[in-house]
């Protein structure tokens, strides 16, 4: 009954041979007991799996294949409808499937176009944005984590996970320098949930009756808060959702370097205060998201102490070099934070979401949320919710995201994740070097994590093509399809960003980059090229 067959081959020269056994007969209608039929669930994780084995083995320098949305969409609401039998010629591709079973060859098809649409992050051409290619080990857990389904709030329904989460802190603790015991970890779905955790502890650490009675009225001092010019939008969203108010944010002007001007930081404070701000919360970035900037964070953490403020530093992009010896003074005084956060979806390479959030103080952990709900959590503690993290998460159901991190540290060692980081910081330096000796490319900070933003600006270029030039070359850069890169505006002006995530990317692609960037800005000052419309610009293109 079990029978090899070729059941995915990329239309590439080499055929794939992918063995999968199938006990499912052709045309089969499939039934509720065959859909959970273990043997089904071989079939098709082979199939996934070598799939995937074959994508992480391409060495090809690609970007993006821009797909318009029209066709996607038309090809995925074929493949709803379609049996199976045409899925090659979908518009999925070229995938050439043969083999048992019409329901494996539309699994194949789908498969082939989740992997090949969108940025392809293993490829050295992606140095766009800072999710990136995961370890595959934390991979292969997380469909581990996907089949076992033991969510993470309650020990009761995830021993392993609440464990895991527990020995993580420690070893995390051990790096941040704080006593076991004293502090705690939490971990949440993304960065942007874990700013909105710290500032919400911030808020009702500072106003205990927030939480019951809403923010307090406007006749004393307004709630408010202090962050960087360069701080990620999360924090303007958790100031809105939290009642703080957008219009109660102070701005903290940046140096050179875009880190937080420790000069006029005292003077914006005494302005907030004379304004009638009570500003209970400063939050720092160890990262920042434009250029990867970390504040001076031992400073802040000094003001924060004397003004009674509490201190959230995101990290959620470079607090993880906490793990390497050699970048972990980067993030000095982080030790002295009330809370700080790590992505390790972004630089400790975990499949998404994986968000650690720590408080120096455990105590503090739990002032976030207080609630009773009697079908899940119990009056008493007792040894099956004493490590519960439930109460310090907004999730309920949260997935057992720390199963990736704690197999992978397990497996590698810590040096596994401080080993990539040394490169990519490094490789952010270098990369500094080369702009610097290359006339046509302006350089604007040098990088403090693996961020890098510059510009091109040739000597020839027309002072009207100015506006917008570097968005327009990034376009290019994007249709092109072999790099992905990124822009950002700093000081009101468009600039190129480049992340570098990939262990993969050496100097010579990230040369051949600005050979790509130096072509693209070419055309465009031949073709006398001026910012128009979006729209219009799409049409030219
Ligand atoms: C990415 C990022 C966030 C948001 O994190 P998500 O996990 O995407 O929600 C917050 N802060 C900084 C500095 C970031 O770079």
């Amino acid at each position: 009954m079990i029978s090899s067959s070729t059941l995915y081959a990329p239309s590439q020269d080499r055929a794939f041979d992918l063995a999968v056994p199938s006990f499912l007969g052709e045309g089969d209608g499939l039934r509720l007991d065959e859909a959970f039929d273990p043997r089904l669930f071989l079939e098709q994780a082979t199939l996934a799996v070598r799939m995937l084995a074959e994508h992480l083995g391409k060495r090809a320098i690609e970007g993006l294949d821009s797909k318009d949305p029209e066709d996607l969409l038309r090809t995925v609401r074929q493949l709803l409808s379609d049996s199976g039998e045409g899925a090659g010629e979908t518009g999925a591709g070229e995938v050439r499937v043969s083999g048992p079973s019409s329901m494996h060859r539309k699994l194949a098809a789908i498969l082939d176009l989740y992997l090949k649409s969108g940025i392809q992050v293993y490829s050295p051409g992606y140095m766009g944005r800072q999710f990136s290619g995961a370890v595959p080990l934390a991979s292969v857990v997380d469909l581990v984590g996907a089949i076992a389904c033991q969510p993470s709030s309650f020990y009761e329904a995830g021993p392993l996970p609440n464990v895991a989460e527990e020995i993580m802190a420690d070893e995390f603790g051990q790096l941040i320098g704080w006593d076991k015991g004293s502090f705690a970890m939490v971990t949440t779905s993304g960065g942007s949930l874990a700013t909105l955790t710290a500032m919400l502890s911030a808020r009702n650490h500072r106003y205990a009756d927030a939480w019951t009675g809403g923010m307090p009225s406007a006749d004393g001092a307004q709630p408010a808060i202090a962050v960087s010019e360069d701080v990620h939008y999360s924090v303007h969203r958790s100031a809105g959702i939290l009642g703080i108010g957008t219009d109660q944010i102070v701005r903290l002007p940046v140096d050179g370097a875009r880190r937080i001007c420790l000069e006029s930081l005292g003077p914006a404070l005494d302005a907030a205060a004379e304004r009638g701000l009570d500003v209970f919360c400063m939050v720092a970035s160890a990262g920042t998201t434009c250029v990867g900037a970390v504040d001076p964070l031992d400073a802040l953490a000094e003001a924060a102490g004397a003004r009674e403020m509490w201190l959230h530093v995101d990290g959620a992009h470079g607090g993880s070099l906490i793990v390497s010896d050699e970048l972990r003074p980067r993030l000095l005084g982080i030790e002295k934070a009330d809370t700080f956060s790590i992505d390790a979806h972004k630089t400790l390479f975990m499949p998404a979401s994986c968000t650690l959030l720590f408080y120096k103080d455990r105590e503090k952990s739990f002032g976030a949320f207080d609630q009773e709900a009697s079908y899940v959590f119990e009056k008493e503690s007792n040894p099956l919710t004493a490590l519960d993290r439930a109460k310090q998460n907004f999730e309920c159901t949260k997935r057992p995201m720390i199963m990736n991190l704690w197999t992978t540290w397990a497996l590698y060692g810590r040096e596994l994740f401080a080993e990539k980081l040394q490169y990519l910081c490094g490789l952010a330096e270098q990369a500094y070097e080369v702009l610097a000796e290359r006339p046509d490319f302006e350089t604007i900070h040098r990088p403090q994590t693996n961020i890098l933003c510059f510009r091109y600006t040739p000597e020839k270029l027309p002072p009207e093509m100015a506006e917008g030039f570097q968005v327009a070359i990034r376009d290019r850069i994007r249709e092109d399809g072999r790099f992905f890169i990124s822009k950002v505006e700093i000081d009101g002006q468009g600039a190129l960003r480049v992340v570098f995530m990939n262990h993969r990317i050496t100097m010579n692609h990230f040369r051949l980059l600005l050979d790509a960037i130096e072509a693209h800005g070419q055309d465009l000052v031949h073709e006398r090229w001026v910012r128009k419309s979006p729209l219009e610009n799409r049409r030219v293109s």
